[in-house]
């Protein structure tokens, strides 16, 4: 693995700002970063119990991007700098920091977050700015760490992913419900799934995922549609694998559109319940007629396997 292909060092170029200046920045950014790369850190909350994980629109976002030293012009600099005080006559936007960053710092800073990282037994997911080279019968999955929920690094990602790996067989179909950025969906077309249907209640999660796909080079293998599972939303067929990485109390919510959404004899992989609610979730989809085939857990988060009888 090359961390990247830039030995000349880096700069990265950082700024925090409050959610409204986000999209602009970024943009700004992807402009005079390496291979347009931006990273948009939000300030996340969540309860206790792992519900209710969401942005917290209050505390400021960093978005970061980094220029090869070698390309880095400081008229470049100048003009970022210029365009960032204007966005901040109408947002909220603060002082540019640029940081010179060596190979190894840069590569360090980067893997608490978004780099190349491994999320499955034989997946992995990396920026587009690095390079890397699959082993044997290794899938890569190419993701822009865009708004979306998903670079494929939070266990419950890696615990659902791992499932897919050991459940999905070629030519089957799949449903990737709450899909987020998409990780999901186009893990499960490059290992082989015949078709992958993908929706989330998040507009942002759909664009997302249809510039994940195009990024992969997936267009037309993927379809994506805002909404969910159930009555009246967009996918009403069945299907040999469903996956649901969303929170326990979404899952019990959705659970008889889940259930209908899975063929006979097919397997719905149940993830991001964490584990104070994992007792309901079991009572919640036992009650429906599955058998749980399987169970893994990362840290404080489960995945659930059930079977549905042929
Ligand atoms: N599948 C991705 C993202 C999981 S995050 C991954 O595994 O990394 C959960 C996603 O579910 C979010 O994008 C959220 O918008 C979506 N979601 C929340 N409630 C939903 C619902 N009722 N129906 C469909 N999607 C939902």
């Amino acid at each position: 693995m090359s961390d990247s292909a830039n030995p000349g060092g880096w700069l990265e170029l950082a700024v925090q700002c409050d959610m409204e200046a986000v999209e602009p920045v970024a943009e700004l950014f992807a402009r005079y970063g390496y291979n347009e790369g931006v990273v948009i850190e939000e300030p996340f909350t969540q309860d206790g119990d792992g519900d209710n994980l969401k942005v917290d629109p209050s505390r400021p976002v960093m978005v970061r991007t980094f220029l090869a030293v070698a390309d880095a012009k400081p008229e470049d600099i100048e003009s970022v700098r210029q365009a960032l005080w204007y966005l901040g006559r109408m947002r909220h936007v603060g002082d540019l920091a640029v940081t010179t960053r060596q190979e190894e710092d840069w590569a360090n800073a980067w893997k608490s977050h978004y780099s190349v990282h491994r999320i499955g037994n034989k997946t992995t997911v990396k920026a587009p700015w690095h390079e890397y080279e699959p082993a044997e019968g290794e899938v890569v999955i190419e993701l822009d760490p865009g708004m979306a929920f998903g670079t494929g690094l939070h266990p419950t990602t890696r615990l659902c992913l791992t499932m897919l790996e050991d459940y999905l067989k070629p030519g089957q179909t799949v449903i990737d419900v709450g899909t987020g950025s998409g990780v999901l969906a186009i893990a499960a077309v490059m290992h082989g799934a015949a078709s992958v249907d993908a929706v989330d209640i998040e507009p942002v999660a759909v664009r997302s995922t249809r510039e994940n796909a195009a990024r992969n080079g997936l267009e037309g293998r993927i379809a994506v549609e805002e909404g969910s599972v159930g009555p009246g939303e967009p996918f009403q067929g069945e299907y040999d694998l469903v996956l649901a990485n969303i929170i326990a109390r979404i899952l019990i919510d959705l659970r008889d559109g889940l259930v209908a959404a899975v063929k006979p004899g097919g397997t719905l992989v149940l993830s991001g319940v964490i584990e104070p609610r994992e007792p309901a979730v079991l009572d919640a989809f036992d009650a429906a007629g599955l058998n749980l085939v399987n169970r893994d857990q990362i840290e404080d988060w489960i995945a659930l396997v059930y079977h549905k009888p042929a």
